[in-house]
């Protein structure tokens, strides 16, 4: 018999308006100390007010910015500080790729880990893995870690300042479980992994529901289903399927193309949703149903209402040539990639033959320019 080990959930979720402060004493309870970890520019006022409400609790924090994403410099630089400062536990407040830094941290310290998400771009907030990048952003590999956070805190007022962008890209991001999981895992035994493929069907509906009015309309009811959907369910799914409930393509081939360079760096989100329409590429090459086609199309329309990027031209390649594109194209198909859980036998020519077709495409935006 085998055993199955998961992590699904953090501890203790809180959600909705006004959520900081209102986990402000179980904080307390959690660290006297922590180190608060960002990055980016326009988050810094957020994380000083975070950083003055623990205050007005009598906790007293080290803030730190991150330089990079989630790489090996920014943890071993994070590890050194939160050690000489005695931190008994991180806060993380950011994005996808700070929420990943600051849980590997925690970790790697054995201290308790909370974390605030600043967007809905991605569940890194719930779940048990960091995405690992190269000081420049190139995906190297994901670490599995001992449990999820301590407590996340999902507080819509702060949320719904992010821009526009970042909750299509989680919608991108989240609509991919279901892609994926149905095509590797919808033939599993287990009941964990069969309920969690259903549970990925089920965001991809209230998604396509709820998504335009959400991406349009923060302060309406559909924008709390698929910030939370995206944030928060993608996570819980990742948890109850576990390491059996894989990734298809539209994730290897992010990991393939954050190898390149680029004018404008695209969110994680944006790459994902155009390796989900070369996946659905693929599955039509390979099938005898109108079934892939039609996903495909519907997604495409999906993507264009968000802004997102449905062609190559819309990721902002600096160099994108044929040999860039099949170096990405390389990377997406090595040995240990899940892009061989496809139920069909792929290589990098045949990757490279269906990216090729995105080239051409009219574009629906270029990332960060109609929209930031
Ligand atoms: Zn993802």
């Amino acid at each position: 018999m085998s055993i199955n080990n998961h992590s699904i959930s953090p501890s203790k979720v809180v959600r909705g308006d006004g959520a900081w402060i209102k986990s402000l004493d179980l904080i307390i309870k959690l660290c006297k100390r922590p180190l608060i970890i960002g990055r980016s520019k326009t988050t810094k006022k957020t994380r000083a007010s975070l950083k003055k409400d623990l205050l007005l609790k009598g906790i007293q924090s080290i803030s730190l910015e991150l330089d990079h994403d989630c790489c090996e410099l920014d943890i071993q630089n994070a590890y050194l500080i939160s050690k000489k400062n005695n931190c008994d536990g991180i806060i993380a407040a950011g994005g996808g790729k700070v929420l990943d830094a600051g849980k590997l941290i925690a970790d790697l310290l054995g201290i308790n880990c909370i974390t605030v998400p600043l967007s809905a771009s991605t569940c890194a907030g719930w779940t048990a893995l960091s995405n690992i990048y190269t000081p420049d952003g190139k995906f190297v590999k994901d670490v599995t870690l001992k449990s999820c956070p301590n407590l996340l805190i999902f507080d819509h007022t702060i949320v719904r300042t992010a821009p526009p962008r970042t909750l299509a890209s989680g919608m991108a991001d989240a609509v991919a479980k279901w892609y994926e999981s149905s095509l590797t895992s919808s033939t599993s035994k287990d009941g964990f992994v069969q309920q969690a493929v259903q549970m990925a069907r089920v965001l991809r509906d209230q998604i396509f529901l709820n998504g335009y009015q959400a991406f349009k309309d923060p302060l309406s009811n559909s924008w709390k289903i698929v910030a939370e959907g995206c944030a928060l369910t993608a996570g819980i799914i990742g948890g109850l399927g576990g390491a059996q409930c894989r990734t298809a393509a539209a994730h290897p081939i992010h990991n393939g193309l954050t190898q390149l360079h680029f004018t404008k760096k695209p969110l994680h989100g944006e790459i994902v949703g155009l390796g989900l329409l070369v996946q659905l590429h693929l599955e039509e090459k390979n099938s005898n149903t109108q079934l892939p086609k039609q996903a495909k199309s519907q997604l495409r329309d999906f993507f264009s209402q968000l802004n997102l990027p449905i062609s190559l031209e819309s990721i902002c390649l600096s160099n994108p040539t044929s040999n860039e594109l099949l170096k990405a194209c390389k990377f997406a198909c090595n040995n240990n990639s899940d892009i061989h859980q496809l139920p069909f036998p792929i290589n990098e020519v045949d990757l490279f033959e269906a990216m090729k077709s995105f080239k051409f495409l009219p574009t629906s935006s270029i990332i960060g320019i109609n929209n930031n």
